[in-house]
């Protein structure tokens, strides 16, 4: 049993007020930061050795009585042996508030001395409460804001789930903490890719709807040094959002569909008055008629392209594609501006690399071609040339129409692809345009899987350019679905992975026949389009195996499926089976 003068060197190491009590109640003794401690209500050097402890605790007035009285009671209890110990904590002084966490300590033996501990646990307390407080805060935003945090870890299980903001909708909910994303939301596969792609540590954004609402949901990976170890989501509702876009939008098409037809009566008037019909017109009247009629039609022009674009963007295109050769459209796309060239004094030249042929729909594409071009010849000085060039890029196509006009800002590039954009108002107003033309640009572009962009410089000229993917045809051999039907969706495979350049030409040509058969048993031009490319792509490896006699017949066959698609023409019976021989005759010469 220790004595309390061997206690004393360990209760001065400690850094809190301690005093030990003897079994009467009285203090023996107490250490060097009790007799130090200023302003402690139950300690100091008044209360020091020989003082009744208990006297001193049940003599607490003030806010401290209802505490000191627990310690005091609490005391007793461990000095009679009925209790082993007691922390409690409260706060007192004013006006700074402090905490004190008071301990009891018995230590073994049978003279019941007890160690009292009076603890500042101040700081603590305050960091606590500032955390709780910023939690609430935080729980209060994220019920009240329409969002759902969560972070999902690297095998794609959810580790937090908070926020109402899918309340409702059951979509990321907290009880799905522990769950595989992947299996919650397989019905989801645009969610899925955007969370593989921040696992593969690219961040991601979809809107995706959920029953009547729209989530906009964007990852982002997380790491711990270089390596992804999960990914960190918000998912935003935007039903509102893009309910009000939608009736803007709505609105804005009324609109110009109600103001096109008496605009084309306006502008056949006008161009009738031009052309005389009501007897020649003196020079002045000529002059404001032209006025009128050139401004008619940028209103018209104005007014079909918010049409375009609005139906692209209500997804009511599809793009009629088929296999093309970048030459040929920019080559149409020239010889169809030249005239506005010499008007504005603009030379275009043609740089053109070889390259594969590409999948797109050609008059969407030519429409694209000669938004870039125009708008090059416009802001063009005169004299100058506008250089188009085509060129391959990483498997796909590069089209870029260069110029040496005014150039544009970096900080103005973002704006450039936003609807009714111009950046320069007087000078678009000098030059005429709608802003639209390269909004529906990149709206093409996108719908193609393609990329648009812009490389300018002020004062150097832009050179904008976009990217279509080449002609791979995306086919797989048992492209048809369960059902038995042909489903464009299992066929095609967008990233090439299966590359049927990297099989041999029977194998390719049996993926024809079977194309061609789903074609013609369910008249299906996506079908025929796929054969159409996998018989260029057949053409082209026979080529380089040197096997021409196979290659001049696969080019004919290749050439008719061109033509069929042309004429958006699916096969028929008869021909079908004209095909069917002729493909069983290639099989044969290809075996031999
Ligand atoms: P617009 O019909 O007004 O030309 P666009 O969407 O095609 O509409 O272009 C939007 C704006 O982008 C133009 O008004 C102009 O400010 C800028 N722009 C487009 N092409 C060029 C270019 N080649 N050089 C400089 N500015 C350009």
């Amino acid at each position: 049993m220790s004595n309390t003068r061997d206690l004393q060197p360990l209760l001065d190491a400690l850094v809190t007020c301690a005093a030990l009590v003897g079994p009467n109640g009285r203090i023996l003794t107490t250490n060097r930061a009790w007799h130090e401690a200023e302003e402690h209500p139950l300690a100091g050097p008044e209360i020091g050795p020989n003082e009744d402890y208990l006297r001193v605790l049940s003599g607490v007035k003030g806010t401290l009585q209802s505490d000191a009285m627990r310690v005091a009671s609490a005391l007793q209890q461990v000095i009679d042996g009925e209790s082993s110990a007691l922390t409690h904590t409260y706060r007192h002084g004013a006006p700074r508030v402090q905490w004190t966490r008071t301990s009891l300590c018995p230590i073994d033996g049978s003279s019941r001395r007890v160690v009292v501990l009076h603890e500042d646990v101040t700081a603590q307390i305050k960091a606590q409460n500032a955390l709780k407080r910023s939690q609430a805060r935080l729980r209060t935003i994220l019920t009240g804001a329409p969002i759902v945090l969560f972070s999902i870890d690297h095998d794609g299980i959810f580790t937090v789930v908070e926020g109402m903001g899918g309340a409702g909708t059951g979509f990321v909910t907290e009880d799905q903490v522990g769950t595989s994303v992947f299996e919650a939301y397989r019905h989801m596969p645009d969610l899925l890719d955007v969370v593989r792609d921040a696992l593969g540590g690219r961040v991601g954004v979809l809107t995706q709807s959920v029953g009547p609402m729209a989530f906009e949901i964007r990852c982002s990976p997380i790491y711990r040094s270089d390596d992804v170890v999960g990914v960190v989501g918000v998912a935003t509702d935007v039903t509102e959002r893009l309910r009000a876009q939608r009736m803007k939008d709505e609105f804005v098409s009324i609109v110009s569909h109600e103001l096109r037809t008496p605009l084309t009566s306006i502008r056949g008037s006008l161009g009738l008055l031009e052309g005389g019909i009501a007897g020649q017109l003196p020079p002045k009247a000529a002059d404001l008629v032209r006025i009128a009629r050139s401004n008619t039609d940028r209103l018209i022009r104005l007014i079909n392209d918010i049409l375009d674009l609005d139906k692209m963007q209500a997804g009511k295109v599809t793009l009629k594609r088929t296999v093309l050769d970048p030459r040929e459209l920019v080559d149409e796309v020239v010889t169809h501006m030249r005239g506005y060239a010499e008007q504005a004094s603009v030379r275009v030249e043609v740089a053109l690399r070889p390259s594969e042929p590409i999948y797109g729909d050609h008059d969407r594409l030519i429409q694209v071609l000669t938004n870039l071009l125009s708008n090059a010849i416009k802001f063009s000085p005169e004299d100058e040339a506008v250089v188009v060039r085509v060129a391959p890029h990483h498997r796909r196509v590069r089209f870029s129409i260069a110029d040496r006009g005014p150039g544009i800002a970096q900080a103005d590039i973002p704006k450039l692809f936003k609807k009714f954009h111009q950046l320069d108002a007087s000078d678009a107003r000098a030059r005429g345009g709608s802003g639209l033309g390269l909004v529906i640009a990149k709206t093409l572009v996108e719908a193609h899987g393609g990329q648009i962009g812009v490389d300018s410089e002020l004062g150097h000229g832009s050179t904008f350019y976009f990217e279509i993917a080449t002609a791979r045809p995306r086919v797989t051999i048992g492209s048809t679905n369960q059902s038995g039907t042909y489903d464009p969706a299992v066929a095609i495979d967008p990233s090439g992975i299966q590359d049927p350049r990297k099989r041999g030409p029977s194998e390719m040509l049996t993926q024809l026949t079977q194309l061609l058969r789903t074609a013609a048993s369910s008249a299906d031009l996506d079908a025929l389009a796929d054969a159409q490319a996998t018989a260029r792509i057949l053409e082209s490896a026979l080529s380089a195996q040197g096997s021409s006699g196979a290659q001049r017949r696969v080019a004919e066959l290749a050439q008719t499926l061109d033509e069929a698609l042309r004429r958006r023409d699916p096969l028929d019976a008869a021909r079908w089976e004209s095909l069917q021989r002729e493909l069983a005759g290639l099989g044969e010469l290809l075996e031999g």
